[in-house]
């Protein structure tokens, strides 16, 4: 790729792949690698996972496909700035959500709970493991065999004990160095587009109201200029010229302060933005800015008694299927009754993962409801 600055991944320069593979022809290494993303299981069925809304509340809301379409739309925005590798940049942030059970944060937090005395359940975790072992799309090799670094940008969190297990991506955990600027990029960008979509889709929802909001200043000052310049559109329209002023701050801050921190610290190489302090950041009057709304969004939005309500059932879902799976594995369908045998639980944490919503909502039905086969 000509332009990349020397500190960008170099898809010519790669760590490679666990298994070789001869050299990709018309497109480089991480464009393959998107390519085999996009082209997954796990990613389809993204379309039909949520984050905070459940997927039968409304088909506006964001769910993981589109929010993960978000996050690479701003990481190649600001990877195209800072003359980063786009392609990685798109590829982790399609891939960073593959490993997400259904029902969001409840759904993950109900299966590390049943997974405690089997080793836990990890979302980053199992996103790496969709990709390194559990799509089933290559003669010569499970998973889908990514780069290097790619599987390193996927792996965003990881406790030093699990990171002992993983190799060569899980040694940054226990040197407490960086991954490339294109991972922490996706990762930053990932915040700034949940953070936005959950203000849209708290409003549209009508759990948070625009007199709440007016109260976190990030959302404040766009609003109230979003209103001066179009007072009579209505709020919706208005909602969403705040929402989108609101990315665009978030998005022109973090670039303006990342070339700074780059052209500070002067990496001369990926392996010196490995070796120094993390540099995708945003200047520290937004970063406090994006705390305050995301503590806003916590209080509010995630802790809100219809949210609470619905999260309950799911985690209650996942739970029931667990117990169920793990009381008698011979209920597995047969694929995955064949994977059982020696780790039956992380099977069953496997395929409870892989569930999007509303396929959960039906094997539950068709596990507990007498009258459903
Ligand atoms: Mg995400």
């Amino acid at each position: 790729m000509t332009g990349l600055a020397p500190y960008a991944a170099d898809p010519a320069r790669s760590r490679g792949r666990q298994h070789p593979e001869s050299p990709p022809e018309g497109r480089d290494e991480f464009q393959r690698d998107r390519d085999r993303i996009v082209h997954c299981g796990a990613f389809r069925r993204l379309e039909y996972k949520t984050q905070v809304f459940v997927n039968h509340e409304g088909d506006l809301f964001r769910t993981r496909l589109t929010h993960s379409i978000e996050v690479a739309q701003i990481a190649r925005t600001v990877a195209r700035r800072l003359r980063l590798n786009e392609d990685l940049a798109e590829a982790i942030s399609l891939a960073h959500d593959l490993g997400h059970t259904p029902f969001g944060h409840a759904g993950q937090d109900a299966l590390n709970h049943c997974m405690q005395p089997h080793g836990g359940f990890e979302h980053n975790l199992q996103s790496l493991r969709v990709v390194d072992a559990l799509e089933e799309r290559y003669g010569a090799h499970d998973g889908l065999n990514l780069c290097f670094e790619t599987r390193e940008g996927i792996l965003k969190h990881c406790s030093t004990g699990r990171a002992a297990e993983l190799g060569d991506v899980g040694r940054r955990f226990l040197e407490r160095t960086q991954p490339s600027l294109e991972a922490q990029l996706a990762n930053v960008a990932d915040e700034i587009a949940y953070v936005n979509h959950d203000v849209d889709d708290g409003l549209r929802s009508g759990l948070l109201s625009v007199a709440q909001l007016a109260e976190v200043d990030l959302f404040a000052r766009h609003w109230r200029e979003a209103v001066r310049q179009h007072p009579s559109v209505g709020e919706r329209r208005q909602v969403y010229e705040t929402v989108r002023r609101m990315i665009n701050e978030l998005v022109l801050d973090l670039t303006g302060e990342t070339a700074a921190r780059i052209e500070a610290a002067a990496p001369a190489s990926i392996e010196a933005v490995r070796a120094g302090g993390p540099l995708v950041a945003f200047s520290e009057p937004v970063a406090a800015r994006a705390l305050r709304l995301k503590r806003f969004l916590f209080e509010n939005l995630y802790r809100h008694y219809r949210v609470v309500r619905m999260t309950t059932k799911a985690a209650r879902i996942v739970t029931d299927l667990f117990e169920a799976f793990a009381a008698d594995p011979r209920l597995l369908p047969a694929q995955h009754r064949e994977r059982a045998g020696r780790e039956v639980h992380r099977v069953i944490a496997d395929y409870i993962a892989g569930m999007t919503d509303r396929y959960a909502i039906r094997e539950h039905r068709r596990l507990f409801a007498i009258d459903e086969s």
